[in-house]
């Protein structure tokens, strides 16, 4: 089969690999789509401990079971060839204190897909029976390929709630950031202020139904706080990650307010202590999905509360190494590349 191997910082390369065999409890993928996602990105360039090359990356996909290995019919009977699933590629042990709370990923064991183990950018992948969820009857697997960001939305807007009435501020228009906003807005916040530098992003962001900011025009914090009669925002959501993008959520949060950090662009930066504790400000992280959040995803999907269409590119396989390079660059008007094994 085809993969694209991650060889070396900023080296992708198209290689003739063994499809891998169906170990017991596993189940066999053949891949229709695999998006590409922002910590890939910082993976790519060399910038991520977790991964390390050479690697086959790629944990948002969907596509058609295969085969299963022994043992997965009689334990998991829904599971079929021919049938069209996405799987939640965050591999926990199910038996430690946070799986045992539902907060699988948090499991001191978990294995990421396309991190710890092989990935999707490959015309088959291998997963744990376990991590599958089958599509809805009629979804696109290429809308079911976004599930794991979305997921990734549905956990913060389960962190986020109640926000019904209340206005919200999202730090970054990337793909976390506009399915923020739209998992926000279903959760009934009013407004959704959301920031960003490029503005294609933030045409994306307006046409979704979000207040935009252009942070080189106005300070965002101070627009905030004009806006909602200098109280600031319910919540303030940094999808980006940097030192800037984080104080800015604590100067643009009411007191009493919260702060939910997802973006992971910096390891560590300064806070504004002091800030934080007279206005009691809720400083708090939001780290992938629970399987509960997985499964909302979908249904979120199914309903059509969130897309990213018209901003999806297919691409295939072969041009990913390329893409890595351009969305690292200058994405543009781009929320989403999925890769296309075989072509697109
Ligand atoms: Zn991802
Ligand atoms: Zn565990």
């Amino acid at each position: 089969m085809q993969a694209l191997v991650w060889e070396a910082p900023r080296v992708m390369t198209l290689r003739e690999c063994a499809v891998p065999e169906v170990q017991p409890g596993e189940v066999l993928i053949r891949v229709a789509y695999a998006g590409i996602c922002g910590s890939e990105l910082s993976g790519y360039l060399g910038h991520n401990a977790l991964r390390v090359p050479p690697l086959v990356m790629g944990h948002e996909f969907a596509g058609e079971i295969v085969a299963l290995g022994d043992g997965v019919q009689t334990r998991h009977p829904a599971l079929a060839q021919g049938r069209m699933a996405t799987v939640d590629p965050m591999i926990y042990c199910g038996t430690c204190e946070f799986c045992a709370r539902r907060l699988n990923q948090l499991c001191a064991n978990r294995r990421l897909v396309g991190a710890h183990r092989p990935g999707a950018f490959a015309e088959y992948v291998t997963v744990p029976a376990e991590m599958i969820f089958l599509l809805p009857a009629g979804m696109p697997a290429r809308i079911g390929a976004l599930a794991e960001p979305v997921a990734c939305a549905a956990r913060i807007g389960e962190l986020a709630s109640p926000v019904a009435g209340a206005d919200v501020l999202i730090m970054g228009a990337g793909p976390i950031g506009l399915l923020a906003l739209q998992v926000l807005r279903g959760h009934g916040a009013q407004r959704v202020f959301i920031a960003d530098l490029d503005s294609a992003r933030l045409a994306m962001a307006a046409e979704l139904g979000g207040d935009v900011l252009d942070p080189r025009a106005v300070d965002v914090p101070q627009a905030v706080r004009q806006a909602t009669g200098g109280r600031g925002v319910a919540v303030a959501l940094d999808a980006v990650g940097t030192a800037a993008t984080r104080k800015q959520c604590v100067a643009a949060a009411r007191s009493a307010g919260t702060v939910i950090l997802s973006g992971l662009h910096e390891e560590t930066s300064a806070m504004p202590a002091a800030d934080i504790i007279r206005r009691e400000i809720v400083v708090r992280g939001s780290f992938c999905y629970t399987p509960a959040n997985f499964a909302a995803a979908l249904d979120l999907l199914a309903r059509g509360v969130v897309r990213l269409a018209p901003w999806i590119v297919e691409a295939p396989l072969a041009d990913g190494g390329q893409w890595f390079e351009r969305l690292c660059a200058t994405p543009g008007g781009v929320a989403k590349v999925l890769l296309v094994p075989g072509g697109a």
